[in-house]
Parts: structure tokens; C-alpha cells; sequence
């Protein structure tokens, strides 16, 4: 299998506070260390790291909410 660097981000999304979730389960993975290239996260829920490079951060999908609900 060949690896595509445009394929879509499906391990994660972000959620509408900013933070990044994990897409398998929901919960919020924790950032756990920055390599040069990469940020590591981890899943608590999954007992997973989740590693992103740092060119993608940008392009991760957000959750959106069909509803706007005021803080
Ligand atoms: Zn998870």
C-alpha cells in the first residue's frame, strides 16, 4: 500500500474548544511531546499515541456542530 501525503485526516479531529480528539473514541488525547517534525499525542481511553506531523495540525478537520449554542 502506498501512502498518500493528501489523504484526509481521520485519526483525529478537532473539536470546536481547539482541542484534538481522537476520532476512534471521541475523547481528547493529550499532547505528550514535539519531535522536530511531529507532535506526539496520546489517548488515555485507547491507551494509543497518536503521532501527527506538525504540517498537518493545520488541515485537521473540525467538528462542526449542527446547533450554535451560546457559552
Ligand atoms: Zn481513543
Amino acid at each position: 500500500m502506498s501512502a498518500s501525503v493528501s489523504a484526509e485526516i481521520v485519526t483525529v479531529y478537532q473539536a470546536l474548544d481547539g482541542g484534538i480528539h481522537h476520532a476512534r473514541c471521541g475523547q481528547r488525547v493529550a499532547l505528550h511531546g514535539q519531535r522536530a517534525e511531529e507532535l506526539d499525542f496520546y489517548c488515555l481511553t485507547c491507551a494509543e499515541s497518536v503521532t501527527l506531523p506538525v504540517c498537518v495540525l493545520s488541515r485537521i478537520p473540525v467538528a462542526g456542530e449542527p446547533t450554535e449554542c451560546a457559552a
